[in-house]
């Protein structure tokens, strides 16, 4: 074999670990046959690192969408060769190499001549592994912007919200009481207010007397908190600030574990947003470092009623409120927040078919398949961003559960009420029952008379209005989708 010069070498080593660290970290776990568990856009896996010390079932690794990786349990992480590099024992240059040449970014002599090579061509090769590993890990930090673990989010809310300046003020209270729930269902779904900052230092304590080895950087990943620096190094980690006139909701996954903090701003003019959460993704301290703060992505929040599930149905809609308000007629409801915000439903629908509680609720509905039935408001018969969009998520439950799932679309008279919560409290004050005014029609009726609406609609618009192109946005235009989608087609049905 001809002698390795260290140019050549390096130029090799170049082309593997540029090819290694595109790939997505993900593929190399799946290689190892890790448990994966998706979330909406997050991923968890099992920690690569042998001297973790989280136990081999959790999932405490999470990936984030740039394909690095970073472990809460042990704080190591990285890229895809460092994630080789601890699975394989293969050193973190030779784990370039060795998947470099699995996606052909090298040839078979390249990496012959690498691997196979003599003692010294394997020293150079791996004379400076270190610095490219340390690199690779320092670079993985920037993961940490991945949301932590549900179990996490879930401990460190739950302290947070019980904090004393967290507590629910008269103006929430209020506001809580005028949308119709009792002093008893505002306790236990610890509703709260944050008009005043907290000490990071109190909530630590309070969170270690339930997890003592919790310490401050266990932080990291919890949407609302980022890291302060001091200095070039130090620094502490604070949470977003205060949002006063604002009622603070937890929002639940189907084990019941708070996953996001939602804020509804109560004094919310034409311009602002109603709802928020309480994120950190975009906090910059002084110095214009990132602070390593994080977002709740799109998370999918879970009603449960409060007795039995009388009926195989998951509800899914827009909001907090209303949904909990449909669940109490016994059945499962999801809130999503936003009404194209539904990536994450498919996965939370999974978990919560596994899930002790369902299976413990459901006894009577337990042979039959789960079906869905969309609850959007009555502007799904005017506005065509609604209207496509509810389209949407019944094809996406369909791609998710199967075409022969039943979808169904919640429909009754707008003049009713716009969301289901307006539309249920005027049948109580009319003397009409709110469970007999409504229907659910298949998703694949409302798509028809949906797209049937939608296409003359247009036509007839563009009549009166040649050659308009923003038009899905004039008021001309909802009126008449609204007198094409209800009241030529949707009212015949009600
Ligand atoms: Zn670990």
């Amino acid at each position: 074999m001809e002698k390795m010069y260290q140019k050549d070498i390096n130029s090799i080593k170049d082309k593997a670990v540029k090819a290694a660290k595109n790939l997505d970290s993900v593929g190399v776990f799946r290689m190892f046959g890790s448990d994966i568990l998706k979330r909406g856009n997050q991923t968890y896996v099992q920690c690569p690192n042998p001297d973790c010390g989280a136990s081999a079932k959790s999932r405490d690794c999470s990936v984030g969408t740039t394909g690095l990786w970073h472990c809460f349990a042990c704080k190591s992480g990285g890229g895809a060769p460092q994630a080789y590099h601890l699975m394989t024992g293969l050193t973190w240059l030779e784990s370039c190499i060795t998947l470099a040449y699995q996606v052909g970014a090298i040839t078979d002599n390249e990496y012959n001549d690498l691997m196979k090579g003599s003692a010294s061509v394997k020293d150079k090769l791996n004379s400076d592994t270190l610095v490219y590993q340390q690199f690779d890990e320092a670079k993985s930090i920037e993961s940490v912007a991945v949301k932590a673990p549900a179990d996490r989010l879930d401990l460190v809310y739950r302290h947070l919200i019980r904090m004393p300046q967290m507590a629910l003020n008269d103006e929430g209270y209020k506001h809580l009481l005028q949308r119709g729930l009792t002093s008893q269902e505002i306790m236990e779904e610890e509703y709260f207010s944050y008009d005043m900052e907290f000490s990071t230092k109190e909530l630590l304590k309070s969170i270690q007397s339930e997890k003592p080895d919790f310490v401050a950087d266990d932080f990291s990943g919890v949407p609302g908190f980022y890291f302060l620096f001091k200095n070039e190094t130090n620094g502490w980690w604070v949470f977003t600030a205060p949002c006063p006139h604002s009622v603070g909701i937890p929002l639940r996954d189907s084990y019941g574990r708070i996953i996001a903090l939602q804020m509804r701003n109560l004094r919310a003019r034409k311009k602002d947003a109603k709802y928020f959460y309480l994120s950190s993704l975009t906090r910059n301290d002084k110095r214009g470092k990132t602070g390593y703060g994080c977002s709740t992505g799109t998370p999918a929040a879970i009603s449960f009623p409060k007795g039995d599930i009388v009926s195989p149905i998951c509800y899914i809609g827009e909001g907090h409120f209303k949904m909990r308000e449909i669940a109490k007629e016994g059945v499962v409801a999801i809130s999503i927040q936003g009404i194209n915000s539904y990536n994450s439903v498919a996965d939370e629908v999974k978990q919560m078919m596994s899930c002790e509680t369902v299976i413990e609720k459901s006894q009577n509905c337990r042979d039959h398949t789960l079906g869905f039935c969309i609850v959007f408001d009555s502007d799904m018969y005017h506005k065509y961003e609604v209207v496509t969009s509810c389209i949407s998520l019944a094809a996406y439950l369909k791609v998710k559960f199967g075409y022969k799932r039943d979808v169904s679309v919640m429909i009754w008279k707008p003049e009713y009420g716009k969301g289901y919560d307006d539309y249920k409290s005027y049948c109580i004050e009319h003397g009409l029952d709110y469970r007999e005014n409504f229907l659910r029609i298949s998703s694949s009726d409302y798509k028809k008379v949906a797209d049937e609406g939608i296409k003359i609609a247009k036509e007839r618009y563009l009549e009166l209005y040649p050659g308009e192109r923003q038009y899905t946005q004039k008021e001309e235009f909802r009126k008449i989708l609204f007198e094409e989608i209800y009241v030529k087609r949707m009212s015949k049905l009600l």
